[in-house]
């Protein structure tokens, strides 16, 4: 298949849009897949996914598709389909970035009836950015409620897509996915690259398998890359010899050979995936090539420290952490101790649901039981000394006791929120209780309002998306994308059990806010400990200063 005949595309949407079920229906269409094969929205391999029905883990199939039109008969070619399925969720957008890296369109579905949403907005800008022909598609068309001139006037007003343009599709009865991949062939270009230069791909994930070792995911940009071959990573300068190569099929299957533009796997017996730098540049060994350009690297945005249950099983913990980490390069992992909960692992999540996954996998897949602390963010403190630190565990800052603290600074995020319009006022009211600050207040369709916020990451880390959900009775969507470092007036704040601090629960508040947050918690506590035969004393402290009791 020369990149005439080849396309590379992804799916973007809002959650429960109906990605992974137009991806089946594809897979089906094209014959890579069985139908009724008992599995639905097959590309979802985790357990967590599974249960949640949700797409962690951006995966790639690869489909033969004949493209057969008015003028041509069954001599049509067959062009090469490479799907790229990737998470909607908020904090996997790390994941969504890096498959576009490999594509030059996307499909962007949304929902007849729900209409565009918070991550239909931030999947758009991310194609669009990336330069990507965007092919929209309104799925769901058989639903009731379903209203697609409504949507087709959205992308018009927020995207200025054509309403000509839009694909009417129902994943579920199957009515109009027939003119998809027509549409993938005609709409989306083929993949640029040189085919007569040497093999030079981008790494795009990497993964262990007991038996096979180190699969990496690349893209062929330049060149092609055949079993045998000398290749080297421009990160680390090793260089490997390729074992096997193949595409996914969906399975793992060898072809021997990958060509320009085209999407695979490649087994190079490297042993552990830190050698697998996602983002990286593989290419043929022994010349100088200029890297690709990589991804941005993976923030970590919420940390919190995670322990072993019953302490002496800290050594099954860290096993596995380790072996779950080499399918997770996104987490962070240092070792910390506590006074309260012994030795443990300060972990560093792109996101909170991504701290929630990480923690499910822990427990299914590997057995383990996990306590973990209250989840922070990495703060920036300024000494007097001029010093500037990152704190990502506020029990962390009691080490620095001879310091004094000069100036402090906070992740903030920029929030899209689209909600009835019925609800502006309770949303309003919420995200300035949550210190936030109104930049955006309009309508996306009668309806319909879209605000934007900056808010502290802080505010939204804990409970925020529950009360969101709460006030709105589950109608508002909601994303968020990093923004800058916001200067903050902000204090550690200490809980003394009879005068002893719990290190654990140590927590970086708002100066505002501490008397509050402190109140509720030694309430919490004192509902939450045992009646005792003696006295016990719970307070909550700034300093040497008590701001809250409670016997
Ligand atoms: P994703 O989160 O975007 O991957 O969405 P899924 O593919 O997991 O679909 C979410 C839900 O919508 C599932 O229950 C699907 O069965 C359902 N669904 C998907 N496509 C359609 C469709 O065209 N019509 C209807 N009525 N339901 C659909
Ligand atoms: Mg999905």
């Amino acid at each position: 298949y020369p990149p005439e005949r080849v396309r590379n595309f992804s799916i973007i949407a809002h959650v429960d849009h109906g990605k992974s079920t137009l991806a089946d229906r594809l897979l089906e269409l094209t014959g890579t897949i069985q139908k009724g094969h008992g599995q639905p929205q097959y590309l979802d391999k985790l357990q967590v996914e599974r249960e949640r029905g949700i797409t962690v883990k951006a995966q790639t199939a690869t489909m033969f598709y004949r493209h057969i039109t008015a003028s041509q008969d069954s001599d049509a070619p067959k062009y090469l389909l490479n799907l790229i399925d990737t998470p909607g969720h908020v904090d996997f957008s790390y994941e969504v970035s890096r498959s576009l890296a490999a594509c030059q369109g996307a499909l962007l579905v949304v929902d007849a009836a729900q209409g565009v949403q918070a991550q239909t907005i931030a999947n758009f800008y991310l194609a669009f950015e990336s330069n990507l022909s965007i092919i929209p598609v309104i799925n769901k068309i058989d639903q009731p409620t379903a209203d697609p001139d409504n949507v087709k006037d959205q992308l018009k007003r927020l995207f200025d897509i054509d309403p000509s343009e839009a694909l009417l599709t129902s994943a579920k009865t199957g009515k109009g996915l027939e003119q998809v991949l027509p549409a993938v062939i005609e709409r989306i270009p083929s993949p640029p690259g040189k085919c007569d230069s040497p093999v030079r791909m981008l790494l795009l994930d990497s993964y262990y398998d007991e038996y096979k070792g180190v699969i990496c995911h690349v893209a062929v940009v330049d060149g092609a890359l055949r079993k045998g071959d000398k290749i080297a990573s421009a990160a680390t300068g090793r260089s490997y010899e390729v074992l096997d190569v193949g595409i996914m099929h969906p399975e793992l299957t060898p072809t021997g050979v990958l060509y320009t533009g085209q999407v695979g796997y490649v087994i190079s017996g490297m042993r552990s995936t830190k050698e697998a730098r996602i983002g990286d540049t593989l290419h043929q060994a022994k010349i100088t090539v200029e890297p690709l350009p990589g991804f941005k690297p993976a923030k970590h945005m919420v940390f919190s420290g995670l322990y072993p249950a019953d302490g002496s099983d800290f050594e099954a913990l860290s096993h596995a952490i380790e072996k779950l980490t080499c399918n997770d390069a996104s987490v962070s992992v240092t070792k910390e101790t506590s006074n309260a909960l012994g030795m443990g692992f300060r972990c560093g999540f792109l996101g909170l649901l991504h701290m929630d996954v990480f923690h499910q996998r822990l427990e299914q897949e590997y057995g383990a039981q996990v306590i973990s602390t209250i989840p922070t963010v990495p703060y920036i403190f300024e000494y007097g000394d001029g010093s500037k630190v990152q704190v990502e565990n506020p029990a962390a800052l009691a080490s620095n006791p001879g310091k004094r603290v000069t100036a402090c600074w906070e992740p903030t995020v920029i929030a899209t929120i689209i909600i009835p319009s019925e609800y502006v006022g309770p949303v309003i009211m919420l995200c300035s209780e949550r210190r936030g600050e109104q930049l955006e207040y309009t309508f996306i369709d009668a309806q319909r309002a879209l605000l934007k916020y900056q808010l502290p990451l802080k505010e939204i880390i804990v409970d925020f998306y529950n009360e969101l959900k709460g006030i709105t009775s589950g109608y508002a969507t909601f994303d968020y994308e990093d923004s800058e470092y916001q200067q903050s007036d902000l204090v550690k704040m200490d809980i003394l059990l009879n005068g002893q601090p719990v290190d654990a629960m140590s927590t970086i508040v708002h100066n505002q806010k501490a008397q509050r947050v402190g109140k509720e918690l030694v309430e919490k506590l004192k509902k939450f400990i045992e009646r005792q035969m003696f006295e016990i004393t719970i307070q909550a402290a700034i300093g040497s200063k008590v701001i809250a009791r409670e016997t």
